[in-house]
């Protein structure tokens, strides 16, 4: 069921359950089936990226609303796990309103139809979750094993996609049979506050979602927790690879999806106007805060003449207020993503880059408040400097030059982050040499942001994952279940052991 998306900036659609009457809406909880208004006197503050005008305010939930969630989860999970998997996978989920995270109307549609391609992959989990079989390994005995769900899981999501990646994260945990714990991103949390409304709608039992907000603390209490089986998280590098180490240290599976810093190889033979616009387009969009953005073009041999045709056709996008018609792109998160970016711009500026492209001090009409940053290139970017070495997650493409593909693969491959890139070429030859030789998890050919469809798997590598199972598809499926083999033995009666076996049996 696809509700409409509010073009309202200053409402929040959150379910009219979810929040208190007072002026400033307050986020609530979801524990046990209930939205609960928290006993936290820690609250955080949510802005409209546009404006910064405070639009609501999360809590950090206390350490007994976090263990009443726990619990709750707790207390589902036998009744659940024992749901028949035809039922599971039948809870409708649909979508929500992003006017916390600042980004374009159409833009947020897609970050919904994207996670709802995870929620419908999740409906054909019955043919993924079976078990294997041998007949007969010995007289009268039979190996089979199930796939069987963990227990209690947990999810840790950043806020540059509030929809689709928390259904990343319970709707393949809760077809597989797990009860799920979410902690949205703090700047984010209305959409999971819609999504768990739907999910109750639809009839997901209470207990099967429960949600916290926090920062630090409950994270910790996530990682800690005995009773929790497993971490999903995506985010930062900062976070991810101390959640993957104190998750671990701590008896847990942990999957991390972190930072990214993604490469566009353009060669010569490419077709033009196709690669300009596309690498525009993945530059630019959602003000380049996606960890699939692609923020580095290499540009090979002759290409390097396109430099100021890319230039005018970034010139050419508009930036305002995510609901306005036209945007092309938003506002960044916070102040300090904005103060960030533009640190990092300095930075190419000082360290003997060149500014084509100027951003920093972009103003929006209307939204003079607002954390905008326009479309920024620079050029004559080197591998030693901080704007390539840093992931600057905001509209900010730096472009660095070599005269051979070899050169550029070795660019790509020396850089530690490994999650997506792409080659734009004409030569078929030359695409599969370098699909081959990249040590990246996710490669486009002539497709510039390639997010696998969810039968697939999430395939960040290197600094951008931590943890052996990816996201969602067939791996995701086995991050959320273990293995039961059971060895079984039927003797007809004339067939019982008239002693103890006692060698090893063969
Ligand atoms: P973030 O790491 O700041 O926050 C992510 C989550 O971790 C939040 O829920 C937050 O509360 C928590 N957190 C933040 N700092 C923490 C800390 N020091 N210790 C413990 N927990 C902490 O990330 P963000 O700014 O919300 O998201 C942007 C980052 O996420 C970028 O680096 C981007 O590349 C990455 N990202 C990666 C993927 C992927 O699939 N690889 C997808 C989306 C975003």
């Amino acid at each position: 069921r696809i509700l409409q998306v509010s073009s309202k900036v200053n409402s929040i659609w959150y379910p009219a359950s979810s929040f208190s009457s007072s002026s400033v809406p307050t986020v609530k909880l979801f524990i046990d089936g209930k939205f609960v208004e928290s006993k936290s006197d820690k609250w955080i503050d949510i802005h409209n990226p546009a404006t910064n005008e405070v639009i609501g305010r999360v809590p950090q939930a206390t350490k007994a609303e976090m263990d009443a969630a726990v619990a709750s989860c707790k207390r589902a999970f036998p009744a659940w796990a024992d749901t028949s998997v035809l039922s599971r996978q039948q809870k409708e989920i649909a979508r929500l309103i992003t006017l916390e995270q600042g980004k374009t109307l159409a833009d947020a549609e897609g970050d919904v139809f994207r996670g709802l391609q995870v929620v419908e992959h999740a409906c054909s989990v019955t043919s993924l979750m079976l078990g294997e079989t041998m007949p007969s390994i010995t007289k009268d005995m039979d190996l089979y094993s199930y796939r069987l769900p963990l227990g209690v899981c947990a999810g840790i999501a950043p806020f540059n996609f509030p929809a689709m990646i928390p259904l990343w994260m319970f709707p393949m945990a809760m077809v597989c049979g797990n009860t799920f714990l979410m902690k949205p991103s703090e700047r984010v949390p209305g959409a999971t506050m819609l999504l768990a409304k739907l999910l109750q709608d639809s009839g997901a039992p209470d207990g099967t979602l429960n949600i916290i907000h926090g920062q630090h603390e409950a994270v910790n209490f996530i990682c800690d927790h005995p009773d929790i089986r497993a971490i999903s998280f995506v985010g930062s590098n900062q976070a991810g690879e101390y959640i993957f180490e104190r998750g671990s240290r701590h008896g847990k599976r942990v999957q991390a999806n972190m930072g990214a810093k993604n490469h566009g190889v353009v060669m010569p033979d490419a077709n033009k106007e196709n690669t300009l616009n596309q690498l525009v387009g993945a530059a630019f969009g959602a003000a380049g805060q996606r960890c699939m953005a692609l923020s580095t073009a290499i540009l090979v041999g002759e290409a390097k003449k396109w430099l100021p045709e890319l230039v005018e056709r970034a010139k050419n996008l508009r930036v305002n207020a995510g609901d306005q018609p036209g945007a092309d792109l938003g506002p960044l998160i916070t102040p300090q993503a904005k103060e960030r970016v533009c640190n990092l711009i300095d930075s190419g500026t000082k360290e003997g880059a060149s500014i084509l492209l100027d951003g920093r001090k972009i103003k929006v009409k209307g939204y003079e408040n607002g954390n905008f940053v326009g479309p920024t290139i620079i050029s004559n970017v080197k591998p030693n400097m901080t704007c390539y070495k840093e992931e600057i997650f905001g509209p900010v493409l730096v472009v660095l030059e070599t005269d051979t593909l070899d050169e550029a693969i070795k660019i790509v491959n020396d850089n530690p982050y490994g999650n997506g890139t792409a080659i734009f070429t004409t030569n078929g030859a030359t695409a599969r040499k370098y699909s081959h030789l990249v040590d990246v998890g996710q490669v486009g050919v002539n497709v510039p942001i390639p997010v696998p469809l969810p039968m697939f798997s999430f395939t960040g590598s290197r600094s951008s994952f931590r943890g052996d199972t990816n996201f969602y598809g067939k791996q995701g499926i086995q991050f959320y279940t273990q293995l039961k083999t059971i060895t079984s033995q039927w003797k007809e009666e004339d067939a019982t052991l008239s002693s103890p076996a006692v060698v090893m049996p063969t």
